[in-house]
């Protein structure tokens, strides 16, 4: 153990295993404690890289009440690890707080790169990625309507999550709040073996996928309003 402790934010494959990087498995390894966000999917991915250790569960359930005694092993010098069931902690996943908690006592935080589903869905879909804004997931009732409108002012491209039954819903609200020929990408089960890229307006995605109940987990990327329109 160190004699300042230190929190590393370790990202896991999205799907494809072989996406864990080398500094990922060694960090999970010398770590002296794993915190996870469902130990049963992490004890899986530990087992596949042949590393036994208990891991700890944290996730948004109990983040509030384990926070300080979290900051106290820091405190002592833990090196603690944090992973999420997959992707990025903290990107529409815990973290944040962890995060932000070691950041107003002096303790070390670092993440390493590593697999997230935003921007491979961002890279792959043809629309402009100098500039863009994640949104993550969309309220899914309160709040709704006023982000989308919001969002029909956006000139930047937009990421969003979104579970595969309301995807269809979604992108018909696309058409509704932004225009209906605005440009799009679907990307479904990014990195496996059904992996889907579809791109068309939203109102052609919007048709595909309601002829096409879709499976799996879903990244749309959605360009932002043209300036000229304006
Ligand atoms: N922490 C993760 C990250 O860094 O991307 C995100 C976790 S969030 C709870 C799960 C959502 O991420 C899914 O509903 C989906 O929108 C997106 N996602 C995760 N894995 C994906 C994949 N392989 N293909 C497409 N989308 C994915």
């Amino acid at each position: 153990m160190n004699n300042t402790g230190k929190l590393i934010l370790v990202p896991t494959p999205i799907g494809n295993l072989e996406d864990i990087t080398l500094r990922a498995i060694r960090i999970l390894k010398e770590a002296d404690l794993i915190l996870a966000e469902d130990t049963r999917v992490s004890s899986r991915l530990l087992k596949h890289l042949e590393i036994e250790k208990k891991l700890s569960p944290h996730h948004k359930f109990n983040e509030h009440k384990t926070v300080s005694s979290l900051i106290s092993k820091l405190q002592q010098g833990f090196t603690i690890a944090m992973i999420s069931d997959a992707g990025t902690p903290g990107i529409s996943d815990p973290g944040f707080l962890l995060t932000r908690a070691c950041i107003e006592n002096n303790i070390e935080v670092e993440c390493l790169p590593g697999p997230t589903a935003l921007i491979p869905a961002l890279a792959v879909s043809g629309l402009p990625t100098e500039k863009f804004v994640f949104e993550g997931f969309l309220p899914q009732k309160k709040g709704r309507q006023t982000r989308l409108t919001l969002l029909a002012e956006e000139t930047r491209t937009m990421v969003f999550y979104e579970s595969p039954h309301r995807l269809a819903k979604c992108l018909s609200q696309f058409s509704e709040f932004f225009e209906s020929d605005r440009r799009a990408c679907v990307c479904r089960e990014l990195s496996k073996m059904f992996e889907e890229i579809k791109r068309g307006t939203v109102t052609e995605l919007h048709e595909y996928y309601t002829a096409n109940p879709p499976k799996g987990e879903i990244v749309i990327v959605v360009e932002g309003v043209s300036k000229k329109g304006k």
